[in-house]
């Protein structure tokens, strides 16, 4: 019955071999010259460093940018220098990079979770006033896939209680809400540059801010607490080295410059497979339409609803796709609280509070989309042609009518 799909030994319904990382002689080039500059290091984040920060905060229409060692590290940066003492509490979403959530125990902080929008998988706003209280100091919206989150709202909640809003846009350079680039529009905004995302250099972070008090700290953070035009070994705050590399700057402003034609062309892809997927019973794309006028796709989600697929589970479904050659996945297998880590609250030397508990946490969309629903194809194959777009459609109809057989 189902020996016709890939992973049964048929033909494969997708065979084109989708590449990513981008590159040509520019960036091979970019990253000769500094090997051949002997210049590899950045102890004072000038040169090509500061370079590239001037660019991506001009391209995100921000007055500052600090780069780092990765997105995590650039959120947890911004959330220090925000002001946050221990107990503070911080609202994140379930449906993350765990990231997200640890760089608030990292900060001695307590992640308390709101639950996504079963539309979007983005924080829900509004759940987020039900989950204020007076320990809460920021949100950590996370513009999931690449989507603007509700920023309007967010940023009217955060308005209201005095919160800081830190915007996780590792999903999201070149992003739009309302024609506002992602990332600028909350208090900071945070980049990763870790290599499956839509911007990369193998690792890399970077958070942009308009807030020159915020600038200043993490600039400080990011560089063992030294201050500028103070001494060497002289260190005013709890920093680290953080710095990234000459390389990582070369090869990031080269990157920089081929990421609006490829985030138009994913922008594009999407919107293309919402129409083609509409005929197809049993699949939904997330929906557009909250104010994104440019969606990054760094993931293309789509909902599952297995009983049209003959009761054909989740997983499955996700490796049969997988193997037709869609490059394709089940995403989280669960919500962050659902974690270990979380669930036995093992916070080594991080001071949370004893009366907190993930075990009591629950957030029904997000683990109807971990276990139920999503199902994410990654952005590198957004970067297809239509027929190619065509395929992934054709892949989804042949398992389901191997299913339905
Ligand atoms: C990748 C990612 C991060 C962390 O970035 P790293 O560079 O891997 O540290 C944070 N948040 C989200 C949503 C991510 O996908």
């Amino acid at each position: 019955m189902k020996k016709n799909l890939a992973l049964y030994g048929g033909k494969k319904t997708v065979e084109k071999n989708f590449v990513w990382p981008v590159f040509n002689e520019r960036d091979v080039d970019a990253v000769t010259q500094v090997a051949q500059s002997g210049q590899w290091g950045n102890p004072d984040c000038r040169g090509l460093v500061e370079k590239f920060e001037k660019e991506f905060a001009g391209y995100c229409d921000s007055k500052y940018a600090i780069s780092c060692v990765n997105g995590s590290v650039a959120l947890r940066l911004a959330l220090i220098a925000s002001g946050v003492k221990p107990g503070d509490e911080v609202i994140v979403p379930p449906y993350t990079f765990i990231a997200t959530a640890t760089i608030v125990i990292e900060a001695n902080c307590v992640p308390v979770f709101v639950d996504i929008e079963p539309d979007t998988y983005n924080l829900d706003p509004s759940k987020i006033e039900a989950a204020v209280t007076d320990r809460t100091r920021a949100i950590i919206p996370v513009h999931f896939a690449g989507q603007a989150c509700d920023m309007d709202q967010i940023m009217a909640i955060a308005n209201k209680h005095n919160l800081v809003v830190i915007e996780d846009a590792a999903h999201a350079h070149g992003g739009e809400y309302k024609g506002k680039k992602l990332g600028s529009i909350g208090h900071a905004g945070c980049f990763s540059f870790q290599s499956s995302k839509n911007l990369n250099a193998g690792e890399g972070g970077l958070v942009v801010t308009n807030d020159e008090t915020l600038y200043n700290i993490m600039n400080s953070l990011r560089n063992v607490g030294r201050v500028k035009d103070g001494q060497w070994y002289e260190h005013h705050y709890i920093g680290c080295n953080y710095r990234i590399t000459q390389f990582q700057a070369a090869l990031l402003s080269q990157q920089l410059t081929r990421l609006d034609e490829q985030t138009k062309l994913r922008d594009q892809n999407g919107k293309y497979l919402n129409k083609l997927l509409e005929s197809v019973e049993g699949i939904s794309p997330l929906t557009r339409g909250h104010g994104e006028t440019m969606h990054t796709y760094h993931l293309y989600i789509f909902r599952y609803d297995k009983t049209k697929f003959n009761g054909l589970p989740k997983k499955e479904f996700s490796e049969m796709l997988a193997a037709e050659g869609v490059p394709s996945f089940m995403g989280y297998p669960r919500p962050i609280y659902e974690q270990p880590l979380f669930q036995k609250k093992n916070f080594m030397c991080y001071a949370i509070p004893e009366n907190v508990d993930y075990t009591k946490v629950h957030c029904p969309v997000a683990e109807r989309a971990c276990y139920e629903e999503a199902i994410w194809i990654l952005q590198h194959a957004m970067l297809g042609t239509k027929e190619d777009m065509n395929q992934f459609v054709e892949a989804i109809k042949k398992i389901k009518q191997a299913a339905l057989s």
